[in-house]
């Protein structure tokens, strides 16, 4: 079976996301990859989106207080099914629900259904978790046709959607593979539309021979086993001089005023350049490594951990440390590549040649020198060390079968102690 990773972003370039679909063998698990494209409604089309999106709104709301009073009053908790059947009644009783397709309703139910999964999920594994909200006009901003062909189709090349009618699309990029979902996504005043497609088997890279440990950290976003090193692009914190800028113009703005609503407009813009620049680099960087190498080692990092302290958790969310990770481990699954994330405790500290652990050490220590003769780079010794803990010394067994996709603690640690046999 495949393996796959749950990516979300909202980003220009694709990610993948994890589906189940009946099966006559039952249920498999496919991976899929998300081709995001910009939307172009005439005026009338875009006021038929935004009351598809109101109306998907109201019935989410409506859902919740179904299942919130359910629970009070009975200590009942409402199945998924009710509330996709529910779907019909609703549109029959509200006249303005007529022109949203029945599909898009039922797959409202189906989102609030994953949010209190999320929930339960969180207050099991005892995360702070955060009861699903209520929806304001400004938090509910896209909607699903969930069987591509039914409600939604290509005509040509534009998108023909239940109830709004053709759509122009910019195709920036070909689309791949079999389509099977659309969600419809409004952001920073624009809508997109997001096709979920299911991908061929694509053939595996051809092997190098070539085996990498790569350290990542705040000095440099990161370095790898042979030394190099590759600086933070440092987008965020130039677009933050220009977001300052614009977030003060919008506080000045009078409430509910149209000047405010294209100050935030504006602020918004900005946010998502800087997101566009910082996923298009780490896109480019991960790309690169799994071209070049059959094999990657990594630092098991716990990024959230990390963020709490409050003196680096800029610079750490800054160079997108979680979602460089994301991006390489599933580009080395489908590329045929290893990657293996081993034990961070004493990279830093520990001597790669000889073992021997630095003394009067700390994260002001630049540059290590011990007494075997090493000398070297703080970054580039972790980087060695991580190389070595993967377990492949200098030469890459490349006949090892794939490591399962990093997936929670237990996978993970499976996945290091194999590589170290
Ligand atoms: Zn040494």
């Amino acid at each position: 079976m495949k393996a796959f990773l749950t990516l979300v972003r909202n980003d220009f370039v694709y990610y993948i996301i994890c589906m189940k679909y009946r099966r006559a063998e039952g249920f498999v698990e496919v991976g899929l990859k998300i081709f995001k494209y910009r939307l172009y409604p005439t005026p009338a089309q875009e006021k038929c989106l935004f009351n598809t999106l109101a109306v998907c709104r109201h019935f989410y709301n409506m859902c919740l207080e179904e299942r919130k009073t359910a629970y009070q009053l009975a200590g009942r908790s409402v199945r998924k099914s009710d509330q996709e059947k529910m779907a019909v009644r609703y549109r029959q009783t509200f006249p303005q629900a007529k022109t949203v397709f029945s599909q898009t309703l039922q797959s409202v139910a189906d989102d609030l259904d994953k949010a209190f999964k999320a929930f339960f999920r969180r207050v099991k594994t005892g995360e702070n978790p955060g009861y699903p909200r209520f929806k304001g006009h400004n938090r509910f901003h896209s909607f699903t046709f969930k069987q591509f062909g039914v409600g939604a189709k290509l005509d040509g090349r534009r998108l023909k959607l239940f109830g709004i009618g053709r759509v122009g699309v910019r195709w920036h990029r070909p689309l791949e593979g079999t389509i099977k979902t659309v969600r419809l996504v409004h952001n920073a005043g624009h809508w997109h539309a997001c096709f979920a497609c299911e991908m061929p088997d694509k053939p595996a890279l051809l092997t190098t021979g070539r085996a990498i440990g790569v350290d990542v950290g705040i000095a440099s976003l990161i370095t790898t086993s042979e030394g190099e090193k590759i600086e933070h692009p440092q987008f965020y914190r130039q677009g933050q001089k220009k977001l300052r800028v614009l977030q003060r113009a919008f506080s000045r703005k009078k409430k509910g005023s149209q000047n405010r609503r294209k100050a935030l407009l504006r602020v918004q813009r900005q946010q998502e350049h800087v997101a566009h620049q910082r996923n298009d680099y780490l896109h480019k960087l991960s790309t690169e490594l799994v071209q070049k190498y059959d094999a990657i080692a990594l630092e098991d990092l716990r990024v959230n951990n990390m963020v709490r302290n409050k003196r680096l958790s800029k610079s750490i969310l800054d160079s997108g440390w979680a979602t460089f990770r994301q991006y390489l481990t599933y580009k080395a699954e489908n590329a045929g590549r290893e990657i293996v994330f081993v034990d961070p405790a004493y990279t830093s500290k520990c001597c790669s040649n000889c073992g021997t652990l630095f003394q009067d050490f700390n994260l002001s220590t630049r540059w290590v020198a011990c007494a075997c003769g090493l000398s070297l780079d703080r970054d580039h010794n972790a980087a060695i060390n991580i190389l070595n803990r993967g377990g492949w010394d200098t030469s890459v067994q490349r006949n090892v079968a794939p490591l399962p996709a990093p997936h929670g603690n237990g996978k993970r640690k499976r996945a290091v102690e194999a590589a170290r046999l």
